[in-house]
């Protein structure tokens, strides 16, 4: 039988006796802050998944389509120069359906959360006050100097989401992400470094987080390696997939989780083409206040559809004879197959045999609790 080894926290004062990630020398900086509580609850990566693997436990506000970044890789095609909240009313009216609704932790992105002051702020407030987790996305642009603001936002997050790879890094100084990744453990929240899966390019983020957050930074961050998206900028850069049979595609876990734009747009899922506008309107509703929010929210939730491709998957849809074709031609990503399903399906939200097929997948029926 073997005894566990003590494992220090990088709370502790004391320098650990644990090496860097690579034995790399030592950074001059300990761990930062020790010995403090969480003032709020914290959320690490793998609580954020299960949120967002849970039905209805989570939703997306897509805050503004603004980044100053400019990275050559944006699926969302942010520029310095997007649409951003112009209409406060009706921003306020998405807030307070998100607050009001199922989701417990609502995530911010964009664009770029931090490039949106009054919004951010408004949102952080609402969102905390409601006793949601408030987790943001950001590149940490604003790492040069971290205002009053940014930091009570920060403190406000339950995590916080920065990103790093070879295209920020094109665009920010090493320096400023540095600062940011420090910022956020500074404020005690958790730090989740998201970085393409590229093994040159998590090195990279591993040094930078030694350099920002001591050798202890496992103990304050984690990395989450993500895919290329083959939308926006990124459309030309991802290498091809292998074609997958319609019939063996499995459950989507993002179509679990509404996007709410803030220009009133709901979407079923975080679809980057779908978010900007593009696929079937099938996956959008378009509201002007927060009661037709909220009712977008609803009926998303129960739509037999999209239930259906959360919990089960698209690929058991092509069982049934209206879309046999579907079952063994192949396609390059599960979202190709599903927005045909969606053209194909006449009513897809109250489609008889979707709906029984998302209520043996365990999806929830309208008024069930
Ligand atoms: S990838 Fe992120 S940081 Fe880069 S331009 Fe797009 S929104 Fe901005
Ligand atoms: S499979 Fe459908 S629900 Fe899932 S991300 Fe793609 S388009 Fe959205």
């Amino acid at each position: 039988m073997t005894t566990p080894t003590p494992r220090l926290s990088y709370r502790d004062a004391a320098p650990t006796p644990r090496l860097s990630y690579r034995d790399a020398a030592p950074t001059p900086r300990l761990p930062f802050p020790c010995g403090e509580a969480a003032t709020s609850p914290r959320l690490r990566l793998a609580d954020v998944e299960a949120a967002r693997d849970t039905p209805g436990a989570s939703a997306l506000l897509f805050i503004t389509d603004r980044c100053p970044v400019g990275c050559g890789h944006c699926s969302v095609d942010s520029r310095p120069d997007s649409p951003r909240v112009t209409d406060f009313t009706l921003f306020e009216g998405v807030l307070d359906a998100l607050c009001a609704g199922e989701p417990r932790l609502i995530g911010v992105s964009g664009g770029e959360p931090f490039a949106e002051r009054r919004a951010l702020t408004l949102a952080a407030d609402r969102i905390t006050a409601a006793g949601k987790h408030l987790v943001v996305y950001t590149s940490g642009f604003w790492g040069n100097r971290t205002s009053g603001w940014v930091r009570r936002v920060l403190r406000a997050c339950s995590c916080v989401f920065l990103s790093t790879d070879a295209f920020h890094q094109a665009r920010l100084a090493d320096e400023r992400f540095a600062n940011a990744a420090r910022a956020i453990a500074d404020e005690g929240t958790p730090l989740v470094v998201q970085v393409v899966d590229d093994q040159d390019a998590v090195d990279r983020a591993v040094g930078l987080l030694e350099q920002a957050l001591g050798p202890c930074w496992p103990e304050a961050a984690e990395l989450n390696r993500v895919g290329l998206l083959p939308y926006g900028r990124a459309a030309g850069l991802v290498a091809p997939r292998p074609l997958v049979a319609g019939k063996d595609f499995g459950p989507c876990r993002v179509a679990r989780s509404p996007v709410v734009r803030y220009d009133g747009v709901v979407a079923a899922c975080c679809n980057e083409a779908v978010v900007m506008g593009r696929g079937p309107a099938e996956f959008r509703r378009t509201c002007g206040d927060a009661p037709e929010t909220a009712e977008a929210l609803k009926e998303l939730r129960h739509h037999a559809m999209f239930s259906v491709v959360a919990t089960v998957g698209p690929g058991p849809i092509t069982a049934d004879p209206r879309l046999a074709d579907l079952a063994d031609r192949r396609f390059t990503s599960i979202c190709e197959l599903c927005w045909l399903v969606a053209e194909r399906i006449p009513d897809p939200a109250h489609d008889p045999l979707l709906t029984m097929l998302g209520v043996l997948g365990g999806a929830r029926r309208p008024g069930q609790s």
